[in-house]
């Protein structure tokens, strides 16, 4: 069988760590090759502080958040924070399928139409990584993030409704806890809401991270656990 290979498109340094960071620790830890693509280097993060020093700041934790996370490559797209929506659309879809092409996933993730926080970034990475997906027609899954109790708690935005609907993968993050919090405190600039030892932080954190199957388009099923070959084993 061929290299599990999972990609996994975002908008800012720290999406990947609080709504997901279990999820990509598994798959990373179970061998797969995981590679991050991050349309900006979140340069409207820090206030009060310049564009350039925020970018450099935050560059440097989202590596040391891949490196916690085990994640294989770090690809940057170059787009300034909050400015993504007005990007030359066709530009950026561009740049995702010869990624795509490149990396060759079995398994591609990304925002799904709530955006999960409605970040207009994050909504319009959602439309362009759909978009690419669909024109570099491989033979992969695409997934949407499933707003949850793990986005809840990494965001500390209310989801809409606890899963989004139709196909719900629920992958089981509890043995990648502790590293989850590796990743989040890696962000110190963030803030993040996880400051004791990761060891009895991970507590606080829920066991499961959703995702919803994009394509191919399957009905409304919930059964899935695992992102690369889902099965209907129920989880309750
Ligand atoms: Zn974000």
């Amino acid at each position: 069988m061929a290299q599990r290979t999972l990609l996994v498109v975002l908008a800012h340094p720290d999406d990947e760590s609080f709504p997901m960071g279990g999820t990509l620790a598994k798959y990373a830890a179970e061998g797969a090759r995981v590679t991050l693509v991050c349309a900006t280097r979140g340069e409207a993060g820090i206030p009060g502080l310049s564009a350039a020093d925020t970018a450099q700041i935050r560059t440097r934790e989202l590596q040391a958040a891949a490196a916690a996370l085990g994640l294989a490559d770090v690809r940057f797209l170059g787009y300034l924070d909050g400015q993504l929506a007005a990007a030359d659309a066709d530009t950026v879809v561009g740049q995702l399928v010869n990624i795509l092409r490149a990396v060759g996933p079995q398994t591609v993730i990304t925002f799904g139409p709530d955006g999960i926080s409605g970040h207009p970034d994050h909504l319009a990475i959602h439309r362009m990584t759909t978009s690419a997906f669909d024109q570099a027609a491989l033979p992969a899954r695409l997934y949407y993030l499933a707003p949850s109790a793990a986005t809840l708690q990494g965001c500390g935005v209310i989801p809409s409704q606890e899963l989004a609907g139709g196909s719900v993968a629920a992958i089981d993050v509890a043995d990648h806890l502790v590293t989850k919090v590796r990743a989040i405190q890696c962000h110190a600039s963030q803030d993040p809401p996880f400051s004791g030892p990761p060891e009895i932080e991970a507590e606080r954190l829920t066991c499961h991270e959703y995702f919803t199957l994009a394509r191919p388009i399957v009905g409304n099923d919930t059964g899935w656990t695992d992102l690369f070959e889902p099965t209907l084993m129920r989880t309750s």
